[in-house]
């Protein structure tokens, strides 16, 4: 593959979550000027609670960071399923994966990855400017200066919109483009230390209960992680549900009362709750114009179903990377980013939506089929999923 350089290309980065942060290393790798804002101040990127990362996202990350250090904190990404009564319906053993795709998957804190992220730019020279949040876009020739809360930013070549489902970028760029849809479901979940907890940390329980569907698991560090899909009519802002907390709280309690009394005692001991909107994202027709590219949820936000999100944005990362330094014409590196990626990631989102649908609430005659037939299907994950963890994107043609 040919390589170009791209000495003295200015491109800003908008969003430090992952993409971005994954996508600015590359880019200084391979010889541009990167700078990179964000709306939250530092401590907010503390906020969050865990979520899976898969050996495609691993192997990316990999290149990026050392992953070493994700297991200080970490829980095994082998599945076990269990009905309303509490028996054991099916275990999906993550442990294959090491051999298949030389890691396996694991669930960590999202500010895990973004911190070491953060800390490779920083050894790279880059700050990040925390509490910056883009405002407006202008173009003045072929250049572009953006508007953010901090000031005006001018001169960059290229502008890289990584700022997640909301994306202001995507606003700006495409006014009429499809907005995310509320679900009408949060994710909930929290992070506890439960004093006499002695659970082994080896996989990710998941029951579904009599009235709805939770999942816990037991960190090498001894805490409990939980999450759970919550029914909420009206699309709630943050104040709401901070508010709400403890309402939320109660109903669960209430949800989950005739499951098994584990999971009362990981609600009741949990003081923190997070909860995140749920959204589906209808597909963009474009991701990107001759100097502006979206990456990320910005531009195909998965729901939390199946664990892809950060693995399909550092995908994105590598991808992008390599289209840019392929074609010195950013426009062309642009749409090949967009050809390469968008099938991929659509299969992946419809496998995330038939998840999620199979985690809602429960059906007597279904639930009967799925306690026999869970374990055999299960099997099939393997097979299923093999296209998703095998990915290389280093392999990929640009
Ligand atoms: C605070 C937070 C907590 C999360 N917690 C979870 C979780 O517990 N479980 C889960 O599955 N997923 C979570 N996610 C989503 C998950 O991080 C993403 O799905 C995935 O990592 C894709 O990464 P991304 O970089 O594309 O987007 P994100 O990780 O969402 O990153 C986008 C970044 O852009 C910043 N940003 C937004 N607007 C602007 C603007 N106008 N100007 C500058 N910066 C801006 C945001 O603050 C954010 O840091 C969370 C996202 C956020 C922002």
């Amino acid at each position: 593959m040919k390589i170009n350089t791209m000495d003295k290309r200015k491109i800003l980065i908008v969003g430090s979550g992952i993409a971005g942060p994954a996508l600015a290393i590359k880019l200084i790798e391979q010889g541009a000027q990167v700078k990179i804002i964000e709306a939250r101040s530092e401590a907010e990127m503390n906020e969050g609670l865990f979520f899976g990362i898969s050996p495609n996202g691993l192997n990316i990350l990999s290149g990026l960071i050392d992953i070493s250090r994700l297991y200080d904190e970490y829980v095994p990404g082998t599945l076990r399923f269990y009905n309303a009564k509490g028996q054991r319906i099916a275990e999906l053993d993550a442990a294959y994966q090491k051999e298949a795709y030389g890691v396996s998957s694991i669930q960590v804190k999202r500010s895990a990855i973004s911190n070491l992220l953060h800390e490779k730019l920083i050894s790279l020279g880059v700050q990040i400017e925390y509490n910056c949040k883009l405002m407006s876009i202008e173009y003045s020739g072929a250049k572009i200066d953006v508007e953010t809360s901090k000031g005006k930013l001018t001169d960059y070549d290229l502008l890289i919109g990584a700022d997640g489902i909301h994306s202001r970028c995507r606003r700006l760029v495409f006014p009429d483009a499809p907005k995310p849809v509320y679900t009408k479901m949060l994710s909930t979940g929290a992070i506890v230390k439960i004093p006499g907890w002695e659970e082994k940390s080896d996989a990710i329980e998941m029951t579904f209960g009599r009235e709805a569907f939770f999942g816990y698991s037991t960190t090498n560090t001894g805490k409990v992680w939980w999450f759970n899909n919550y029914d909420w009519e009206k699309e709630p802002n943050g104040t709401e549900l901070n508010l709400q907390q403890q309402n939320i709280k109660k109903d669960l309690l209430e949800l989950h009362q005739k499951d098994q009394p584990k999971i009362s005692q990981i609600i009741a001991a949990s003081s923190n709750l997070f909860a995140y909107p749920i959204y589906d994202m209808p597909a963009l027709e474009k991701w990107h114009t001759a100097t502006v590219c979206l990456i990320g949820d910005a531009a195909h936000a998965i729901s939390p179903h199946t664990g892809q999100g950060a693995s399909l944005a550092l995908e994105d990362s590598a991808v992008l990377a390599k289209c840019l330094a392929t074609y010195p014409d950013p426009e062309l590196a642009f749409s090949r980013f967009q050809q390469l990626r968008s099938g991929r990631v659509a299969k992946v989102i419809a496998q995330a939506r038939k998840i999620g649908r199979a985690k809602s609430k429960p059906n007597p005659v279904a639930n009967f089929f799925r306690d026999i037939m869970l374990k055999y299907f299960i099997n099939m994950e393997k097979k299923k999923m093999h296209w998703v963890y095998s990915y290389d994107a280093s392999k990929e043609v640009v």
